[in-house]
């Protein structure tokens, strides 16, 4: 009998080719897409070692652990880094990156994460891409938890290098990714001697034996399994409309922000405002005297399945995630996570704080959800930027 996994067909360069077309199409863009056979960390680094170089400067925002990670890698390339620094309860402003493009006219690169799934914040990127347009930057933009949970267009917002992978909203595989490369990008990279060639973090490699020659041949073997499973996240995407799959993620955390507040307990938002907070993951505020990780804890004893996780390094005292992408973008995921909060909630407090009431959060919440899909119903699809 063969086997449904192992005894596969080859992946054809026809179809490997037609993915390309549909992760093209899903951000927005007439710009080449590569797909990478990695997580994606691996176009991540690819674009910053082939853009950035000695002698050019970076403006790199911080709004998350990603941000460290790049400002890392342009400093190892040999770049100057400006970085801009951003508080983990709130979005950078397009006014701030003009005002550091002002103070450093020479910056060529600016990297900026779209949405932070560890904070729960998002960036507005259209506004953003308008301003380094304005100062002609090269702009890159991680948008791994941004694709499929918001909008995201890519050519109107004037990204150069926009990076995506599968394993958030999408609801597929962590194991492959895809990068969209403008002209001006590759004229970068091309005239970078110390961009990566003959590496498997090069995306020139890709240009040259892939793009180039007309996509005939793949220049290695795919990896054969994350490529269908990417395959097929973009046959759900397609058959329930890319706005209805944002819709939700947008209606989900509107839900959760709503169902927490209306918990009580002391539980608040951790992203100060609504617009900024980012639709594929919520995060909380744990109340004085109670601890975010033993507040989960308690919470995923009861169900380990839920999507809740303490926050990352100095948040893992104060900040409780509730990571609602993909499949877990639902009402009753919603319920469940409040639930077991409150549960947790009361016990932690034992009768001290404030009261905890789970039929309020559970009736905020439905509220917010319903709300949060007829606002997304009358949404136009947004070109701004
Ligand atoms: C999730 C994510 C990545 C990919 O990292 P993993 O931890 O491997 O999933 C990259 N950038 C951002 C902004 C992300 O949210």
């Amino acid at each position: 009998m063969p086997h449904p996994l192992l005894d596969l067909p080859p992946l054809t360069a026809d179809r490997f080719a037609a993915v390309e077309r549909r992760v093209a199409s899903l951000l927005a863009t007439e710009n080449d897409v590569v797909i990478m056979q990695g997580e994606a960390l691996l176009p991540l680094e690819g674009c910053i070692r082939g853009g950035a170089r000695p002698g050019s400067t970076a403006l790199n925002v911080v709004t998350g652990p990603y941000g460290q990670t790049f400002g890392n890698w342009l400093r190892d390339c040999g770049a100057t880094v400006v970085d801009l620094e951003v508080p983990f309860h709130t979005a950078v402003s397009a006014d701030r990156i003009e005002h550091a493009l002002a103070a450093h006219p020479e910056i060529d690169f600016v990297s900026l994460v779209h949405a932070e799934a560890a904070t729960g914040n998002t960036n507005p990127v259209a506004e953003i891409g308008s301003v380094v347009r304005a100062h002609g930057a090269l702009f890159m933009v991680d948008a791994v938890a941004s694709v499929a949970a918001e909008p995201l267009y890519t050519d109107a917002w004037g990204v150069d290098l926009c990076v995506i992978g599968a394993q958030k909203a999408m609801g597929g595989p962590a194991g492959v990714s895809a990068v969209s490369v403008s002209e001006r990008a590759w004229a970068r990279f091309a005239a970078n001697p110390r961009a990566p060639r003959r590496s498997y973090l090069s995306l020139l490699d890709w240009r040259e034996r892939w793009i180039d020659t007309g996509r005939r041949a793949l220049p290695h073997a795919p990896a054969q399994l994350e490529m269908l499973a990417l395959e097929a996240c973009l046959d759900r995407i397609e058959a329930a409309g890319l706005s209805t799959v944002t819709a939700r993620h947008a209606a989900t955390a509107a839900a959760v922000r709503a169902g927490a507040l209306a918990l009580g307990g002391g539980l608040e938002p951790y992203a100060r405002e609504a617009a900024e907070a980012a639709p594929v993951a919520t995060t909380l505020r744990t109340p004085a005297g109670t601890d975010a990780t033993e507040l989960v804890a308690k919470a995923l004893a009861a169900d380990p399945s839920l999507p809740l996780v303490a926050g990352g390094g100095a948040l893992a005292a104060e900040m409780i995630r509730v990571n609602h992408y993909g499949a877990a973008a639902a009402p009753d995921v919603v319920h469940a996570c409040l639930t077991a909060l409150g549960t947790a909630l009361e016990e932690a407090l034992g009768g001290a704080g404030r009261p905890v009431d789970q039929e309020a959060a559970r009736r905020a919440a439905d509220e917010a959800w319903r709300e949060g899909l007829s606002d997304a119903a009358g949404d136009r699809p947004r070109h701004d930027g």
